[in-house]
């Protein structure tokens, strides 16, 4: 049975050491950090995320400002709360939760983020900056399982690390960081996506496999070397009247046979999911102490 990698453990000892380090901030007198949230319009999820992540700050100790715009608000007049924020020498990191309505353009909102205070590292500046492997506000999913396979001392030098998912905010990310020269990386890494011929064959060979497919149960257990370490990215609600919300979490990994098959394993809920926020964290403490751009 695999060694199961506890992302909500990990992710409360990394929430625990920001909050030590907000402490040593506030005896110093220094600023405490503060980060700003766009919330555009009254999806369900959206506000959950939100939510959380306003909670987090608080649990943290930093300061935290949710803007919430309604979902008629024009491009213009995000993008000009975007600015005011930018200039807004009180915030030190912004995030703009996605998705947003269609009539704005994703693209131009993240390119209006200062790259400064871009916790989320969704702007060109950033991905560039985490591409050539200098200082970056890393995604924080992305960022998230590399903080995981480091604390769980994951061998990843020279691995065959086989990605699931090409997205802009899990997969391209994670298969240049596995990449990268650098611990966790210096993996030999093959990025797979939806027009990959043979995907089990492939994954077959993962010393290390990260899947962020998007469907649920997909990774069975005939597709994974015995030994890998397997991480597991997806969420999906599957309807459950054993549960008193009515449903329960599943990944993109069919967890059970797949455990008895790798040697490490993250689960879902408690594995990736948790980490997410805590990364978002780490980030913003980053921006307040200008410790990526300097
Ligand atoms: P996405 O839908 O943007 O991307 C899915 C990727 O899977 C695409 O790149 C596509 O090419 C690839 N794909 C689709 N079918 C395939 C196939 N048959 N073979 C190989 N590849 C295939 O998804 P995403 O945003 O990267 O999210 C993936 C999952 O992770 C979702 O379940 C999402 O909810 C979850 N997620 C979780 C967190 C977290 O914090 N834990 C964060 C982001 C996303």
């Amino acid at each position: 049975m695999a060694i199961l990698i506890d992302g909500k453990k990990t992710s409360q000892e990394i929430q625990s050491e920001i909050a030590g380090r907000v402490s040593e901030i506030k005896a110093e007198g220094g600023k405490v950090p503060h980060l700003a949230a766009i919330l555009v319009g009254n999806d369900g999820a959206s506000q959950t995320y939100v939510n959380a992540k306003v909670k987090a700050c608080e649990q943290v100790g930093f300061e935290s400002t949710l803007v919430r715009l309604e979902d008629t608000v024009s491009e213009e007049e995000l993008l000009k709360v975007v600015e005011d924020i930018n200039e807004n020498p009180e915030i030190d990191g912004l995030i703009v939760q996605l998705p947003l309505p269609n009539h704005i353009s994703v693209e131009k909102v993240t390119d209006k983020i200062k790259p400064e205070k871009d916790v989320d590292g969704f702007t060109p500046s950033n991905v560039g900056r985490m591409a050539l492997n200098w200082p970056a506000y890393v995604a924080a999913t992305p960022y998230g399982i590399i903080e995981l396979l480091k604390r769980y001392n994951i061998e990843t030098s020279g691995k065959h690390c086989v990605v699931i998912g090409r997205s802009h905010i899990v997969g391209s990310p994670m298969s240049i960081l596995m990449a990268r020269n650098g611990y966790p990386g210096n993996s030999t890494v093959t990025l797979t996506h939806s027009r990959t011929v043979n995907l089990s064959e492939i994954t077959q060979t993962a010393d290390i496999l990260i899947v962020a497919i998007g469907k649920p149960e997909f990774v069975t257990a005939n597709m994974v070397k015995p030994g890998a370490v397997v991480i597991d990215v997806g969420i999906h609600r599957i309807a459950d009247t054993s549960k008193k919300s009515g449903f329960r979490l599943i990944g993109d990994v069919k967890f059970g046979e797949v455990a008895e098959k790798a040697s490490a394993i993250t689960p879902v809920p408690g594995g990736v999911g948790p980490m997410t926020i805590a990364s978002l964290l780490y980030n913003t403490l980053l921006a307040a102490e200008k410790k990526v751009y300097g």
